[in-house]
Order: C-alpha cells, then structure tokens, then sequence
C-alpha cells in the first residue's frame, strides 16, 4: 500500500516537474515569452502612469480614493472636487 502512495506521489511530482520546465523554456526561449514580457511591462508602465496626477504628482496605491464608478482618484483632486 505505501508503495502505491509513493510511486503516486513520483507520478504528481514527475508531470508538476515537467510542466514547470515546459512553461519555463515556453516563457525564455520562444517568441511568446517574449511577447509576454513586452505585454507584462506595458502594464507595468500603465500602472505607474496611473499614479501620477498631472496636478499634484506621484501619489502611492494606498492614497488613492476608490469612486463608487470603480475608478481611482488622487486624494486632493477628490477634496477639490467634492467638497470645493
Ligand atoms: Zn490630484
């Protein structure tokens, strides 16, 4: 019975091995992972750029204010706003 279990054990850990190794040569030595790092650092810059208020600067993600629309806001542009 244990050698059931352990040569099941193998098995998972033998196709999880593989397809680690398939996903990583996929991602490094393909044109798609290239693709996909290109794609990866768009967002990236996207959202850094949505950081930054053109009135007020750079601003960090636990500043921001959520509006009920699910957009974010810089804190000091939504006191302007709102309250004048
Ligand atoms: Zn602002």
């Amino acid at each position: 019975m244990t050698e059931i279990i352990i040569e099941g054990v193998l098995f998972v850990a033998l196709v999880v091995t593989i397809a680690t190794l398939c996903y990583f040569l996929i991602l490094y030595f393909t044109p798609v992972g290239v693709r996909l790092r290109q794609t990866r650092n768009r967002r990236q810059i996207d959202r850094a750029a949505d950081l930054v208020c053109p009135i007020h600067g750079p601003r960090a993600t636990t500043d921001l204010v959520r509006l009920t629309s699910g957009d974010v806001m810089c804190p000091d542009c939504y006191k302007e706003t709102v309250h004048g």
